[in-house]
Order: C-alpha cells, then structure tokens, then sequence
C-alpha cells in the first residue's frame, strides 16, 4: 500500500511495527516521533522511518495511517490531542497499548468525528525497551487483538490489516472489556506475581547474600518480565485496576488454600494441587 504512516512512539513496539508496514509496503512513507531523541536517532540510524518531526500536527495531519506505540497513558492524552487537528477524512488510527478499555473511550471524541479508530495489542513483546530492541519479526504467529468501536467498518478493520500483514501476525477481534480481562488473567496479573517474587527475594537477600547468586535457572524463568519498563507497567496497573483487583483476590484466596494445606500437611491436596497446574500447563499449545 501507498501513503504515509505516522508512528508515535519509537520504541520497541513502534519500531518493530513500522518494520513490518516497510516490510510490506516498501512504498509507504514512515515518519516517526518521540520524546527521546536517542530512539528518533536510532530509528533513523537502523532506517526504520524515513524521516521525524517535532510535532503532532506536523505528523498527523496528512497521514494515512497512524500508530500509536507509547506508554497507555501517554496514548489517551495523545488521542484527545488528535481529535483536536484536521486530520485526513478517511484516516485510520490505532494503538499498540496493553490496555483497550481506557484507550477506546479516550478516542471518544476522534470516533465521534467519523474516524476510524481500531484498538490494538500485538501479543507478543519483550522485557527491553527502546528503538533498539525492535524486530522485523517481533510478532510473527503472535495474537494481534483487535478492539474496533461498532462504527468502524468491516473493509477499515480489513484496511488496517492489510497494512499490518507483514508482522505476520493472528488477528483477533474482541470486545476492549474482553481484552482487559484476557489481558489481566495472562499478562497483567502474572507481571504483578513476578515482580512480587523479585521484590521477596530482595527482602531475603538483606538476610544472606547467596539469595542473588542462586537465583538461577527456574526463578530467572519465571522473573524475567519483571525487568520491563516500570513506567509502562504503572500505567497498565491504573488502567486495567479492576479486573485486576478482582483477580488479585482470587490469587489471596488461593495462596491461602495453599497455605492451610501446608499448614495442614495435606500430602494429597498438595499433590492434587500440582498435578492440577502441569495438566493444564502441559495441554498449553
Ligand atoms: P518503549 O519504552 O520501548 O517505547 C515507548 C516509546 O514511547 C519510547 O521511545 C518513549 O520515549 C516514547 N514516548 C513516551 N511518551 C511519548 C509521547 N508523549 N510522545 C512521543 N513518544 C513518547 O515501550 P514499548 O514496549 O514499545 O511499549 C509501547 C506500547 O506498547 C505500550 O503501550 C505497551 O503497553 C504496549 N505493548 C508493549 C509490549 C511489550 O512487551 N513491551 C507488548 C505489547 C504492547
């Protein structure tokens, strides 16, 4: 496809985007901006946009398509920002956030206008941040989850893939409550629990230095997303606060089962409770 696509945010999820749309569409023009002028440098550097700007309006106004890969927060007051330019009548804008309800409702007023905007979430990431990390191939065979308003149009959700086909991705549509709660259960939560576990085994580690150096092998495993970005996982916290408060309680509840059958030394509900886990950790396609 011919046009321009404007990316906001050139990051690890923007980069590796507008990767994928030079990819396939080699033709496109790419114009990128950013607060950090280290990732606009590299996003030049590695030719993952043609060019940058130093303003919205001076991006958004003639594009085809726009991107939106900054932190949620940053997202809904770019949206609002958006729906105050004159954007092209048959623009297409989504977002790569991990959260969709918030962001959906903060493009109120751009869908309002008859634009049409289409939630994202490419499922598929990393724990690094910055131009740097971005991949080609980031979210090749990943879940691309789409969370359309009712009044976009089929052939616009049909467009937008087209100019994402080459993340090589599975492209679903949900509902934006869906998606959080989806989200919340396989993403979120399971973020909290690990950055939770890093947080204990510090505490511990005042206690005995040898903690540090035999977290090895399976707790780096289970760790290793609690090194993402602080300031993006705050900000998926606040947006997807009550599934996630829902969920937390079911997590207490069931820490304190475990907990009464080890008080209990309930050698057969123990077990039952680890073979329930690997059986449906090992029928996980
Ligand atoms: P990142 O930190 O690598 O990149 C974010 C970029 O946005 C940074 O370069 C930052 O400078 C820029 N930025 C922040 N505020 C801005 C603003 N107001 N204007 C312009 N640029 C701004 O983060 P990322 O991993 O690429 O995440 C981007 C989005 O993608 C987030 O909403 C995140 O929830 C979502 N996401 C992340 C992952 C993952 O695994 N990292 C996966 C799927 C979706």
């Amino acid at each position: 496809m011919k046009g321009k696509v404007f990316v906001i945010g050139l990051g690890l999820i923007g980069g590796s985007l507008a990767m994928a749309v030079r990819h396939a569409h080699p033709e496109a023009v790419i114009v990128g901006i950013d607060l950090s002028e280290k990732n606009i440098q590299l996003s030049r550097l590695l030719g993952i946009i043609d060019d940058s700007v130093s303003s919205l309006e001076a991006g958004a106004c003639d594009a085809d398509l726009i991107l939106l890969a900054v932190p949620v927060n940053e997202t809904v007051q770019i949206l609002a920002k958006l729906a105050e330019l004159d954007l092209k009548r048959d623009v297409l804008i989504s977002d790569a956030g991990s959260t969709k309800d918030k962001v959906v409702k903060a493009a109120g007023p751009l869908i309002d206008k008859g634009v049409a905007f289409i939630g994202g979430h490419p499922m598929a990431g990393s724990h690094k941040s910055g131009a740097g990390a971005a991949k080609l191939h980031l979210f090749e065979n990943a879940f691309y989850l789409l969370t359309p308003d009712e009044t976009v149009e089929e052939g616009k959700i049909e467009q937008l893939k087209e100019w994402l086909i080459g993340t090589r991705a599975n492209f679903l549509v949900v509902t934006p409550s869906t998606h959080d709660r989806l989200t919340g259960v396989i993403s979120h939560f399971p973020h909290i629990v690990a950055s939770g576990l890093v947080k204990q085994a510090e505490t511990y580690s005042k206690e005995n230095e040898l903690i540090s150096r035999l977290a090895a092998g399976g707790f780096r495993d289970i760790t290793r997303i609690a090194s993402s970005s602080p300031e993006m996982w705050r900000d998926i916290l606040l947006h997807n606060r009550d599934v996630l408060l829902v969920l937390m309680n079911d997590w207490l509840k069931e820490m304190e089962n475990v907990k009464e059958l080890v008080e209990n030394e309930d050698s057969e509900e123990i077990l039952r409770f680890f073979k329930d886990a690997k059986t449906f950790r090992d029928d996980l396609p």
